[in-house]
């Protein structure tokens, strides 16, 4: 079966393992760049998320070219750290709005042809930290504990409509995001792994494909750790 799959952020990072490990089980993959272009093999709209008529725009195009979305991975995501007390407004509302509002603006248009079809299945990307909270990144854990609420509402609703909603939430990722982190931070981050590495994205690709296949059509709701033992307990 090859179904309509849209990863938003899938042109680099976690987000392109993810459409990869999509395209390769051969689903039409379409994934969102902000200007790069899409990777060799996979469908490509430009979208930035924050922008509601980006989103119905991208939506269009992609329903247009390989039919209404059935899985959507709402992955694209931003840090923009400092500590609380040097947090402007405008950091954290631009946080938010590109990892929080991003992803309800991406989920509520996709979820109508999911609604029409009775099928679907949500994916959405969160992180550790938005269970076990951060120093320096109160805007960050704070968009990532609110797509739990969010997949849980959607779930809620949706659910007799054979359509899923999941959350993953991965620890450390070997990706541009934490190419950013110094190595103190990597170091001291590591110490708390219980895995002592950081994962790959293909290893969050493997567990988002799980939760969107047949085998998982019973699980909603649900926040999947992949994060090495990082957040165990929450
Ligand atoms: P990267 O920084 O490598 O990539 C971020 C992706 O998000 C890019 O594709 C980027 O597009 C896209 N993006 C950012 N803002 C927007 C926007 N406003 N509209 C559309 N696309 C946008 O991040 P990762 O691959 O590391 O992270 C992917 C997701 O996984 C994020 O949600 C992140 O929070 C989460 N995560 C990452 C972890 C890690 O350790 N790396 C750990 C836990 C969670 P563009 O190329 O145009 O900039």
């Amino acid at each position: 079966m090859s179904r309509s799959v849209l990863v938003t952020g899938g042109n680099r990072g976690i987000g392109l393992a993810i459409a990869q490990a999509f395209a390769a089980q051969g689903d039409k993959v379409a994934v969102t760049h902000r200007g790069s272009g899409a990777p060799e093999g996979l469908f490509g709209v430009k979208c930035d998320v924050t922008n509601g008529d980006e989103v119905a725009a991208a939506l269009a195009e992609i329903e247009a070219h390989q039919g209404p979305v059935e899985v959507l991975v709402a992955n694209a995501g931003i840090t923009d750290d400092t500590l609380l007390l040097r947090m402007s407004d405008d950091q954290f509302e631009r946080v938010l709005d590109a990892n929080l509002t991003g992803a309800f603006r991406v989920v509520q248009r996709a979820s109508k042809g999911m609604l029409r079809k009775r099928y679907g299945r949500i994916v959405l990307i969160s992180s550790v930290v938005g269970l076990l909270g951060s120093a320096g990144q109160v805007n960050y854990a704070a968009s990532k504990a609110g797509l739990v609420g969010m997949a849980r509402s959607i779930a809620r609703e949706l659910g007799s409509r054979n359509i899923t909603a999941n959350v993953v939430a991965p620890g450390f990722v070997t990706t541009d995001m934490t190419d950013k982190l110094t190595d103190d931070r990597k170091k001291q981050i590591l110490g708390q792994v219980p895995a002592g590495r950081f994962a790959t994205p293909e290893e969050i690709a493997a567990t988002v494909a799980f939760l969107a296949s047949d085998a998982a059509g019973y699980i909603t709701g649900a926040v999947i750790p992949v994060d090495g033992g990082l957040g165990m307990g929450h």
